[in-house]
């Protein structure tokens, strides 16, 4: 009676149960595992296990059954490290497709009085947990996608920053009016991270971010984090005099929070060096060539001694007599 009931048990259960003995050997092997491999238990029984699967020998689940048989240890295959180690199937368009099922695979000693140790290993479905975890992390990539502002720093992020810009451009040209860029590089900050540590890098990122916005008044300028320790500002109708004063005050102000930086070429503080630039834009003008040119102005300041602002139109008058 018990055992036609654990013979019904092994053959209703939603798992895989593979039963090995101390030479190696499958000795059981259930039907839900005939019915996700194809392969009869009449023609598994009694074969040495890397028989069975010549791909897997010396694999982490063969070494695990040894681990089982030998040492009487258990293991949970981590999921992310084997996928799916067993040529699985949820079912026959996936066979013929060698799309294998998504597998949790346990290995555990079989001690039982009176015979020597087995090894159990026990194989479930996690293609649908799989598929799940995966929706999540690319809603949370794309929600992160959408977001507009930087986690670091608080201030705007790269994408809200290009989205700005594209509008303020698209004014710029409607109305002929001037637009400015700076573009804003942190002096030797490998060096201040590489001393005082990622984390510390990281509160003075988030420092020179609020200083930076501290500097600006009017509703349709922008301060954004670029990337890395590089930030960006935007200033709608604001010609070259103007950025250039925005720029300096900026760089003072970034001097003038006295953060240590004892291993800063340029000074005992933590500095900044700026590029700005300004257009009226023609009407094909596209953002790129303002960035491109603040960027250059960025350029020339860290080759003119860091801790400086440069305007676009010197750095290339200097980079026409290099
Ligand atoms: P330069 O004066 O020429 O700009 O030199 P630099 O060392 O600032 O420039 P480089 O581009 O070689 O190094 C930039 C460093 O900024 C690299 C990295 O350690 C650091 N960094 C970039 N992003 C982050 C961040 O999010 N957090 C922290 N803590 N450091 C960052
Ligand atoms: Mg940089
Ligand atoms: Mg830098």
């Amino acid at each position: 009676m018990q055992l036609s009931l654990l013979q019904g048990v092994l053959k209703t259960v939603r798992a895989g149960i593979i039963v090995i003995d101390p030479d190696q050997r499958i000795v059981m092997w259930n039907q839900w595992m005939e019915q996700h491999s194809l392969l009869p238990s009449a023609d598994i029984q009694g074969k040495a296990f890397c028989d069975v699967f010549p791909g897997m020998a010396d694999g982490r689940t063969h070494v695990a059954i040894l681990a089982a048989l030998e040492n009487n240890f258990a293991s949970l295959l981590s999921q992310t490290l084997n996928k799916a180690p067993f040529p699985l199937y949820a079912n026959s368009a996936d066979a013929a497709n060698a799309v294998r099922m998504q597998q949790a695979v346990h290995v555990m000693p079989l001690e039982i009085t009176g015979l020597p140790r087995h090894c159990v290993v026990q194989i479930t479905d996690v293609s649908m947990a799989v598929a799940r975890e995966k929706k999540l992390r690319d809603l949370a990539t794309e929600l992160e996608s959408q977001t507009l502002v930087d986690g670091l720093t608080g201030i705007a992020n790269r994408r809200r920053f290009d989205l700005h810009l594209d509008d303020e451009f698209r004014r710029a040209k409607r109305n002929a009016t001037p637009l400015s860029l700076i573009m804003i590089d942190v002096d030797y900050f490998k060096d201040y991270n590489d001393n005082y540590g990622h984390q510390h890098g990281d509160q003075c990122l988030a420092q020179i971010a609020s200083a930076l916005g501290g500097v600006l008044h009017r509703a349709c300028d922008l301060v954004a984090r670029y990337g890395g320790e590089e930030f960006t500002v935007v200033l709608p109708e604001t010609n070259e005099d103007g950025a250039m004063r925005i720029a300096e005050a900026m760089r003072a102000e970034i001097e003038g929070l006295n953060i240590e930086h004892a291993y800063s070429g340029v000074a005992k503080f933590v500095t900044v060096s700026l590029g700005v630039s300004t257009v009226v834009p023609e009407h094909t003008a596209k953002t790129g060539s303002l960035i491109h040119a603040a960027d250059r102005a960025l350029y020339q300041a860290k080759r003119s001694g860091r801790n400086c602002v440069v305007m676009y139109s010197d750095s290339r008058k200097k980079a026409d007599q290099v």
